[in-house]
């Protein structure tokens, strides 16, 4: 039911992904002439364009091979390049659902394709009997899954993905950027039963390096290849690789930081539920919490005067904050603060 070729943009099919000189040489060669690069300095030479040290490491951890796996600049790229690669300006359309995260409506827009925002359920979980009508029309390429969603914390039930994916003639984004605070298993495994599922991930969440802009897309190895085709050739620098191989080296001090997170979250929300601005806080599989409060614009303000700043999302969810769950000192100011007010 699912044709990869059916739902590429035909331009993108002949394109080739970006090769250099140097990737016909195997081995370590003692000079290099190939890329007009200045011989001195430190940062002189290009990054790897396949990111293959990366991959290597992911495919062990991930117990997936290398060529499902696409590096790019931060999540973001992930989440803009499915737009080129599968939606034809002003003509195609993709789907997501509200509320979530605003980056699929920004992309959407700079790549011209209408972004369909249905509204999920009262407990935030999908309306299947809304989408159907959707999964079975020829224009809608992309679904877009957060999953814990952002803003509001939950995960999606993975029942009615499976439904999707089986029923959806496009292809499915899973957004895992929280996947890590999360006590459910992540999709990624299942690429091998779907060919229309990309699962991204981060390392801007629980690995601590937003700063280096690195997200990862896992498909299967033909959605990757597409991937790679429209990719810009040095997409992720050097520095930003090696910072994420050193972190991928040392999980002992990922799993010790996530966990002092989620020791933190749960502190947090017990100390918000005594507050009396504070109405409901939804449950979280993320790193960041919402909460219904009194005079949402307000307090926000007042948060700001104190120098704390948390986002209002007052215009998306009534009434709501989204707090994410900082150090245990920040925390605490911001505990104080609300207990201030
Ligand atoms: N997906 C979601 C759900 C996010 O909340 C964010 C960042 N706020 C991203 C993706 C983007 O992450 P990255 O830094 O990897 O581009």
């Amino acid at each position: 039911m699912f044709e990869l070729e059916k739902i590429v943009r035909p331009n993108i099919q002949s394109l080739k992904a970006y090769s250099s000189a140097r990737d016909e040489f195997k081995g370590e060669a003692e000079v290099y002439l190939d890329a007009n690069e200045n011989p001195f300095g430190t940062l002189n030479r290009y990054p790897d364009p396949q990111q293959k040290s990366i991959k290597e490491k992911l495919s062990e951890i991930k117990e997936i091979n290398t060529n499902q796996i696409f590096v790019g600049n931060g999540s973001d790229e992930v989440i803009d390049l499915a737009f080129r690669i599968f939606c034809e300006p002003g003509k195609d359309k993709a789907l997501t659902f509200s509320p979530t995260y605003g980056m699929y409506d920004v992309s959407a827009g700079i790549n011209d394709v209408e972004l369909i925002k249905q509204p999920l359920l009262a407990d935030f979980q999908i309306n299947l009997n809304q989408l159907q009508p959707y999964l079975e029309m020829d224009e809608v390429k992309l679904i877009f899954i957060c999953s814990p969603n952002n803003p509001t914390g939950n995960i999606i039930n993975k029942e009615d993905i499976e439904y999707i994916l089986e029923n959806f003639k496009g292809v499915v984004i899973i957004d895992e950027a929280y996947i890590d605070f999360s006590t459910k298993e992540s999709l990624v495994a299942e690429i091998k039963n779907y060919p229309n599922l990309i699962v991204s991930q981060t390392f801007s969440k629980a690995w601590g390096l937003a700063g280096a802009r690195v997200g990862i897309a896992y498909a299967s190895s033909k959605i990757i290849d597409l991937y790679s085709k429209v990719k810009a050739p040095y997409n992720v620098s050097s520095l930003n690789q090696n910072a994420v191989l050193v972190s991928l080296n040392n999980q002992t001090k990922f799993e010790i930081e996530k966990n002092i997170i989620l020791i933190e979250r749960e502190k947090v929300i017990t100390q918000l539920s005594q507050l009396p601005m504070v109405k409901t806080i939804y449950p979280t599989e993320a790193n960041f919490v919402l909460v219904e409060v009194e005079k949402v614009n307000e307090l926000y303000k007042d948060l700001v005067k104190k120098k704390i700043i948390t986002r209002n999302r007052n215009s998306v969810i009534n009434n709501c904050l989204r707090i994410t769950i900082g150090s245990p000192e920040e925390n605490q100011k911001l505990i104080n603060a609300l207990q201030e007010l």
